[in-house]
């Protein structure tokens, strides 16, 4: 998700331009949602990886 496409509904100009405090409320938001997103992401991924690896391990231990 980018905000570069995004348009401000008070004065209808691009919200990276952060040209009314509208604009740069919302370019703020969506940076800090931005960086979450990216600091969360490997966290995540590694997370679900170790759910799979556990689930493949059960599994294979009760076909055994
Ligand atoms: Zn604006």
């Amino acid at each position: 998700m980018t905000y570069d496409r995004l348009v401000c509904a008070n004065c209808a100009a691009p919200v990276s331009e952060g040209r009314c405090p509208v604009c740069r409320a919302n370019r703020e938001r969506l940076q800090q949602q931005e960086s979450f997103l990216a600091n969360l992401n490997p966290m995540a991924l590694i997370a679900l990886l170790a759910v799979l690896v556990a689930a493949v391990a059960l599994l294979a231990h009760q076909t055994a």
